[in-house]
């Protein structure tokens, strides 16, 4: 079982350190995502490389993989999306500092001794979602679950798209 990682963390320290962080973080945790999310069932798993890089560049490489159960935009089914998004984080004191980062790293800037990990790992997540994201054509429904095509023939019967409603009707009279 993978460790679990802390809520907070000293980015300059542990670039001091040379540390490696290494865990997971289950999906509930990021409340930004929950609006895209079909379920938040899962855990996205998170390796953290702090140190001095090329160039001198003192920041955080590693990455981000797992998968997030989106709701497609078509079909309000679930979409499952893998994540494996690289991490390149330079640590920056001020704003100046910002353009001396070589091309790939982007900026974190440091202006407490702590840094709320789940937040990190959130933005990257809502950088790697896009903003409306939709199964491919050929997708979209097949992959809805039993519970969401139940729902829809409710919701067909309701607009009167059933053919079969209509029948029904006439039988009666
Ligand atoms: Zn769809």
């Amino acid at each position: 079982m993978q460790p679990r990682l802390p809520d907070w963390i000293d980015p300059a320290a542990l670039i001091r350190q040379g540390r490696i962080l290494e865990g997971t973080l289950p999906v509930a945790r990021f409340a930004r995502l929950a609006d895209q999310l079909h379920d938040s069932d899962g855990e996205i798993r998170v390796e953290l490389h702090f140190g001095r890089f090329d160039a001198g560049v003192e920041g955080i490489k590693g990455r981000i993989t797992g998968e997030l159960h989106l709701t497609c935009q078509r079909c309000l089914g679930r979409m499952d999306f893998p994540v494996e998004q690289e991490i390149r984080l330079g640590l920056v004191e001020s704003e100046a500092m910002i353009e001396r980062l070589p091309e790939g790293f982007e900026p974190l800037l440091a202006t407490e001794d702590r840094l709320a990990l789940t937040e990190l790992i959130e933005d990257e997540l809502l950088l790697a979602v896009a903003d409306f994201p939709k199964h491919a054509e050929s997708e979209c429904r097949t992959q809805a679950t039993d519970q969401d095509s139940a729902e829809r023939e409710i919701a067909d019967t309701e607009h009167g798209d059933n053919p079969f409603a209509a029948l029904t009707d006439l039988k009666k009279h």
